[in-house]
């Protein structure tokens, strides 16, 4: 089913369609093309982070599936069926790809919904086009890639050109699980590369149809495999796999630096990383009516999205003094109520629970720390109790009289959680947002161009908005800097990543 159609469906039809699409979802390695067990037999519970109850068994894959795996790619990549394909053929594949992800549209919505409780609404309004997109965008930029011949004396040709890596293996989060696979899996596949994806263990239904779907367009079975597994399991088996020539990983910090580690430890792989944030969301004192009202509600939106699970959050709120109290009050007065926490089969539902009872647990924790060290909760702060008492819900949760240092400014919560910071001017409204060690995304409100450019070059951060926050397209490029991580996703650069640059160097006298 297509997107205009599943926005009709209601919440009865998505209960019963989430019991079929549970039902049928393969949860087996698919490796050259089969879905078949993991070597050693292991799996894993998938657990809803709604009510508790057991989605499905997942195979747990391990390095003697990864070592299969591997080898198919490496056998595919070398025999030229997709690394050589002519740039057209590949281009009539990926399109293809891209239809019959617009035809499953609603079924694949539906597995990241089941598997980490996002609400449907959002997978059907943001994820699913931005998936359909990027497909296409990779696919459009195909033959768009060229090479160059540089400047030398006139008896050599200096040329470079662009080929396929080789085997490239992505490690996807959970947080948007097919939107995040198909940033590095769609680029990657576009190059030419023969590519694994190994995707977070809470959420694998979408990424195995979504490879499928790849065979079914016509894309060669050893060009595109998926393995789950568990992070140190799978995960580090391809991070130290010494015919694995790139790693393209999404998420934490924690685990970017292991993959470096890795890498160093093993064959030197290419590692592109982006990882965890803590986005200063700035709003000056300028700001006229409408602009100062648009800019509480981007900023509750910035910061509660996705129940907070965003690695571009704005989740440091930094507020000119002059305006901080209003804008406090507005911030609580529209978003208590802005975000619903329910059922995320319901269409009326924006807040689903978080990604499972230990998160909700950590998040938790993370507000009583901050009020130990003097924060006030202005709303939320707890979990919801009753009808959702089982799920990992977490309530929207502002957080007023922070201070830069504080555990909670510094910390990625991963959870609908906002910090409020006052600040005096716009010297320490820059020295508070680049206080952090991220450096992915930020944000900055005012009424005044030179101010917001100023801004612009003064914060450390890989994306910046200005009067906006989380918009954008495919031509933008999305990665940070410091401990973000080292790559872009989207953009056309992106597949660059992907492409070894060769140098030749002909004499022809
Ligand atoms: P995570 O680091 O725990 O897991 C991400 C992936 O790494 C999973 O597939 C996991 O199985 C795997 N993994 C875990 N341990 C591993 C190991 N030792 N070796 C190899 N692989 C291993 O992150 P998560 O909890 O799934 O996602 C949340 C994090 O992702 C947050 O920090 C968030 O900021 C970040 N994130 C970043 C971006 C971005 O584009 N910068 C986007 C989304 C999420």
């Amino acid at each position: 089913m297509r997107l205009e159609d599943a926005a009709r469906l209601t919440h009865a039809d998505w209960i019963s369609k989430a019991e079929e699409t549970r039902a049928r979802a393969e949860t087996r390695l698919f490796i050259g093309g089969q879905f078949v067990d993991a070597a050693r037999g292991g799996s894993f519970d998938n657990i809803s982070p709604v009510d508790g109850r057991l989605i499905n068994r997942c195979a747990a894959g391990t390095g003697e599936d990864i070592d299969r795996a591997v080898a198919i790619a490496r056998a595919s990549f070398d025999s030229g069926e997709w690394s050589r394909l002519a740039p057209r053929r590949r281009m009539e594949v990926m399109f293809r790809w891209a239809e019959l992800i617009e035809e499953h549209a609603a079924e694949l919505a539906l597995m990241d919904t089941i598997d980490i409780g996002k609400p449907i609404t959002d997978m059907i309004r943001v994820d699913m086009p931005q998936v359909i997109e990027c497909v296409r965008f990779f696919a459009e930029s195909i033959d768009k890639v060229l090479g160059s011949v540089t400047a030398t004396e006139t008896d050599v040709l200096s040329t470079v050109i662009r080929e396929p890596i080789g085997v490239v293996a992505c490690i996807s989060p959970w947080n948007y699980p097919l939107l995040m696979a198909i940033w590095k899996i769609a680029p990657s596949l576009a190059a030419g590369n023969s590519t694994i994806l190994k995707p977070a263990e809470q959420s694998p239904m979408s990424s195995y149809r979504v490879a499928e779907l790849f065979v079914e367009a016509g894309g060669p079975p050893g060009a595109l495999q998926v393995l789950n597994g568990l992070g140190e399991a799978a995960g580090q088996a391809l991070g130290r796999h010494m015919d694995v020539d790139k790693i393209s990983f999404t998420g934490s910090t924690e685990v970017g630096k292991l993959l470096l580690g890795y890498a160093g430890q093993s064959n030197m792989k290419r590692v592109s990383l982006e990882c965890g944030g803590k986005g200063p969301h700035i709003f000056c004192d300028d700001l006229p009516d409408d602009l100062f009202d648009r800019a509480v509600r981007t900023a509750i939106d910035g910061v509660f999205f996705n129940m907070g699970q965003v690695c571009s959050a704005g989740s440091r709120l930094i507020i000119h003094d002059r305006i901080h109290d209003r804008f406090l009050e507005r911030f609580a007065e529209l978003g208590r109520t802005a975000y619903v926490c329910g059922d995320p089969l319901d269409p009326s539902v924006n807040l689903g629970p978080l990604i499972d009872h230990g998160a909700q647990a950590r998040v938790l924790g993370m507000i009583e720390r901050a009020r130990s060290d003097g924060a006030q909760v202005v709303f939320g702060g707890s979990a919801p109790q009753g009808a959702l008492a089982k799920g990992a819900y977490v309530e929207p949760t502002l957080l007023a009289g922070v201070g830069q240092d504080d555990f909670i400014a510094r910390q990625e919560v991963f959870g609908p959680v906002a910090a409020a910071i006052r600040v005096r001017d716009d010297d320490e409204a820059i020295e508070v947002a680049n206080n952090s060690n991220y450096g992915l995304q930020g944000g900055v409100w005012t009424d005044n161009f030179r101010r917001a450019h100023r801004y612009v070059r003064e914060l450390h951060c890989g994306t910046l908005f200005v009067n906006s926050f989380e918009e954008g397209d495919m031509t933008q490029p999305f990665g940070g800097f410091k401990e973000s991580g080292n790559a872009k996703d989207k953009c056309f650069d992106s597949l660059l990543a992907y492409m070894n640059a060769k140098a030749a160097w002909f004499r022809l006298n």
